[in-house]
């Protein structure tokens, strides 16, 4: 079996590191490889390299730079379907959603190939008598890029490609959970020849996490994880006088109408809460049931719960398990504590039998109604297959939900009314809002955006956000006296 190494300089290196652990697939619980947890002075060497590729890299032309993305992008297509098949390997998600992250990913190496226009600088002629002012955009220098568990192929994407044709170099931490998928893409990378030292992958955990933040060459951080984690992250990286974006956790409410859709929107809503196992920064996790809502969507999603077929994802199966036995422990321990707080677990989805896959980290779909909204549980981010169910009498109730939570990653409304979702769209302080859509996630020409404790600081990744984060603005006044040319 293999154990995986980094990639520094052009070149795979092995790690010293005795502290390794294993990656599991987690339907299974089958070893696919283990991974060694870098040390300081390997991600040390990984930025030594980014740092002395960095001069040149942004002295190459963008039009040159650009040119290894569309062989990326053709690269990724190529191997589209073991990508995918990877993600669903080490992650657990079903092999359609794998290929829809995988999409994803490849979407945002195709709108990272218009540097050439979202990187142009402004210009204003005669500002003052014979004095032109202009701005020009330049990369920062080494980013750093760390990663969660639960898009192994395309979160990284929403910094990767924009950092580089920027004219930055990159080290990639990866989740040490989900290390497998940047391996890959990193022999593709490799493929390609860019300059030794332009991409690094550094496996590892918080060693090299805290190497990334305390060392002064790295110039600017890319973080998407839990919000304690985003925290940390964003207040030792801006004490170190770095830029940096922190993604974190979400507890996403969706609202539904009275005069909502039945159908389609408990289809659309059950596929929120329980697709990728809940495992997702934008799952719906609470539904608030409106006025007369309330008794048709609460019996259709409880069936919608209880039917999900559930699995390996490779299988035909419209769920796979959670990531780790720690995780299922954690998650079937908030359910036990919701019911301490309050709630009936009206579909229980603990101690599933899954033919063929018993030591698996499966849990099914699982429905919670009367849970309290100040009850710790309605507070909690689960991150797993849990939906709560809860009510509100109009709007007005709905948004209040939604604006008192702590974090503000996205709200949703199911709704045949303009007006409902016009106030809707304006008044919820979240970052991503879905109309009638259960997964707001943005395209990769548009911000993934955030609110609150579910993000720390101000541009996000994906499209022209990315493209500010990952270049600094210089601002040149600029005056040429005629008197001094007599050239001509
Ligand atoms: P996590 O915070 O445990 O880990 C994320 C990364 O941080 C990993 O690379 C990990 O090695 C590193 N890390 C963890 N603890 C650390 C510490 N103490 N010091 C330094 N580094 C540390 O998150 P996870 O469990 O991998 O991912 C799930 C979380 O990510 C959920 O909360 C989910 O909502 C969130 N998420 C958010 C978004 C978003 O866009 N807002 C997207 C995906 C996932």
């Amino acid at each position: 079996m293999s154990t995986l190494h980094n990639f520094i300089a052009g070149n795979w290196v092995p790690s010293a590191s005795e502290n390794t652990r294993p990656i599991y697939n987690p339907a299974s619980t089958e070893t696919l490889a283990t991974v060694s947890l870098s040390t300081a002075a390997e991600t040390h060497a990984a930025i030594d390299a980014a740092h002395r590729a960095f001069p040149a890299w942004r002295r190459t032309p963008l039009t040159d730079r650009v040119q290894y993305l569309f062989r990326l992008k053709a690269r990724l297509e190529e191997d589209f379907e073991e990508l995918a098949k990877t993600i669903t390997l080490e992650c657990g998600k079903t092999i359609t959603e794998s290929r829809g992250e995988m999409r994803r990913a490849i979407e945002n190496v195709e709108v990272a190939c218009s540097a050439s226009v979202l990187t142009q600088g402004l210009f204003s002629e005669d500002i003052a008598q014979g004095i032109d002012e202009f701005t020009i955009r330049q990369p920062l220098g080494v980013c750093a890029i760390i990663a969660p568990f639960n898009f192994p192929g395309m979160i990284p994407f929403w910094f990767l490609p924009y950092a580089l044709v920027a004219g930055n170099t990159v080290i990639l931490k990866p989740s040490e959970r989900v290390p497998l998928t940047m391996t890959h893409v990193f022999r593709i990378l490799e493929e390609l020849r860019l300059p030794p030292g332009v991409v690094n992958l550094v496996n590892g955990a918080r060693e090299a996490v805290d190497a990334l933040l305390d060392d002064a060459r790295v110039q600017a951080i890319s973080f998407v994880g839990s919000s304690a984690t985003a925290r940390y992250i964003y207040a030792r990286a801006a004490e170190n006088g770095k830029r940096v974006q922190c993604q974190g956790g979400a507890k996403n409410p969706i609202v539904i109408a009275a005069d909502a859709h039945l159908e389609s929107t408990v289809q659309v809503v059950a596929d929120s809460a329980f697709g990728c196992a809940g495992q997702r920064c934008l799952a719906a996790s609470m539904a608030v049931l409106v006025g007369d809502a309330r008794a048709p969507f609460r019996d259709s999603l409880r069936d919608a719960a209880a039917s999900r077929i559930t699995g390996f994802g490779l299988d035909a199966v419209q769920m796979g398990p959670v990531i780790s036995a720690e995780s299922k422990a954690r998650i079937g321990g908030l359910i036990a504590t919701a019911e301490q707080e309050g709630a009936r677990v009206s579909v229980d989805g603990r101690n599933p039998r899954i033919p063929s896959f018993d030591n698996g980290y499966f849990l099914k779909p699982t429905i919670l109604e009367g849970l309290p909204l100040d009850s710790n549980v309605a507070r909690t981010e689960i991150f797993g297959p849990v939906l709560s169910l809860h009510e509100a009498d109009d709007l007005d109730e709905a948004l209040a939900i939604i604006n008192q939570g702590q974090y503000g990653n996205m709200a949703c409304l199911f709704t045949a009314s303009g007006d409902l979702a016009r106030r809707f769209r304006s008044e919820a302080d979240v970052g991503n809002v879905g109309i009638n859509v259960g997964v707001a996630a943005p395209m990769a020409m548009f911000p993934f955006s955030g609110a609150r404790g579910s993000f720390f600081g101000d541009l996000h990744g994906q499209g022209r956000d990315a493209f500010q984060f990952f270049t600094r603005q210089k601002v040149v006044v600029e005056r040429w006296p005629r008197a001094v040319s007599r050239l001509f």
